[in-house]
């Protein structure tokens, strides 16, 4: 018998986007100019174009985006911050860099984000912020978070380094609090070759203290006003950030169209499919549930077909977060315990998305 030709879960060589992204290295290195350049200018630019955002601050990494926009808004020791424990532990991890504590309130159990009357329930005298996490590429239920924040005078930074391009109810993801953290970590919907994040904002001082806090807390050249880190975009980074940027929205309607076809594919399967809430969903994964994980995944890689699981581990329950007091999230540990995640991405073809949907409805778990 032979094998099909295996699905795996991502593909990150360069496919339409090789030759422009060789040509932004190439500006890179005949330029002679790596750190803070032009490259990161225009980058940052055209990003906050794309985002629709007034302002972008390009940084090291996501994590250091989230960690650097609670600080430029004054939240550290002392302060809580709400966020969610269904994430990439960094959310929370940036938190804690912050000097903050962070407090998990659970999952709405359909869209996989935060609950906003957990949110709610969690606010305390020292709670300076909600961190909502725009999971999988789904934004949380913003508005209702808006009227949290607003009751309790708490800032909003997004977690939006799964939700480039999404929208919350015809508005962008990041733009909407006070600050919205992005990533570029490879796997990202939009990756560059190498660790990248950026903070977005529409509040120019905002923006000009994050640009000094990646930087050092300088001013000028040597002159350092306030405790700073050194969490810098590159320009080599920027160069391919760049020459991906245009190739974002096809991208992302292909994503679209693949977990459109994957719905539609998986009707009646041995799976739940988590419902889709929002249009402006941008499918950065897409995650299914079943409570024989373990042997559907075995399945499933008999078959040729990768799958991972995101998140194993509910955030409160990771041994780094041990010294933090956590209330109990029953969904999130629910979800960690049947969830995983099916190849998507946008080179996958349709008969690809098909042969993983037949090879659902073959398990027999
Ligand atoms: C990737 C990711 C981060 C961290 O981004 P890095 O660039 O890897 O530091 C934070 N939160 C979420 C939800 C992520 O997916």
């Amino acid at each position: 018998m032979t094998m099909p030709p295996a699905i795996p879960f991502m593909h990150l060589t360069p496919g339409s986007d090789a030759e422009a992204i060789r040509a932004g290295i190439d500006r890179v290195i005949a330029r002679g100019w790596f750190i803070l350049g032009p490259e990161l200018t225009a980058f940052e630019e055209e990003f906050a174009a794309a985002a629709g955002a007034a302002h972008a601050v390009g940084v090291g990494t996501g994590t250091d985006a989230i960690a650097l926009a609670l600080r430029a808004l004054g939240i550290g020791p002392g302060d809580e911050v709400i966020t969610s424990p269904l994430s990439a532990a960094y959310s929370a991890l940036a938190i804690m860099m912050a000097g903050a504590t962070p407090v998990f309130a659970d999952l709405d159990v359909d869209r996989l984000t935060l609950d906003p009357a957990r949110v709610d329930a969690a606010v305390t005298p020292r709670t300076a912020a909600i961190l909502p996490v725009h999971l999988y590429g789904q934004p949380a239920d913003m508005p209702a978070l808006e009227a949290i924040a607003r009751r309790h005078n708490l800032a909003i930074v997004e977690d939006a380094c799964q939700a480039h391009l999404a929208t919350c109810a015809g508005r962008p993801a990041g733009t909407i609090g006070a600050a919205g953290a992005f990533s570029f970590y490879p796997t990202k919907n939009l990756g560059a070759m190498g660790d990248a994040g950026a903070i977005v904002t529409g509040d120019a001082a905002l923006a000009a203290r994050l640009k000094r806090l990646r930087n050092g807390g300088q001013t000028d050249r040597y002159h350092h006003l306030e405790f700073g880190v050194n969490t810098r975009l590159d320009d080599m980074q920027a160069a391919v950030l760049r020459a991906r940027l245009p190739l974002l929205p096809g991208w992302t309607a292909r994503r679209r169209a693949l977990a459109a076809r994957y719905r539609a594919a998986l009707a009646g399967a041995p799976v739940i499919v988590p419902p889709e809430r929002e249009p402006g969903h941008v499918y950065h994964l897409f995650p299914v549930r079943s409570p024989r994980r373990a042997a559907f995944q075995a399945h499933l890689r008999a078959a040729g077909i990768e799958t991972l699981i995101h998140y194993p581990v509910p955030i409160p329950r990771q041994p780094a977060l041990a010294g933090v007091p956590a209330l109990p999230c029953p969904i999130a540990d629910e979800v960690c315990g049947d969830i995983f995640s099916l190849p998507l991405h946008p080179a996958l073809t349709d008969a690809e998305v098909d042969r993983v949907a037949e090879a659902v409805h073959a398990f027999r778990g």
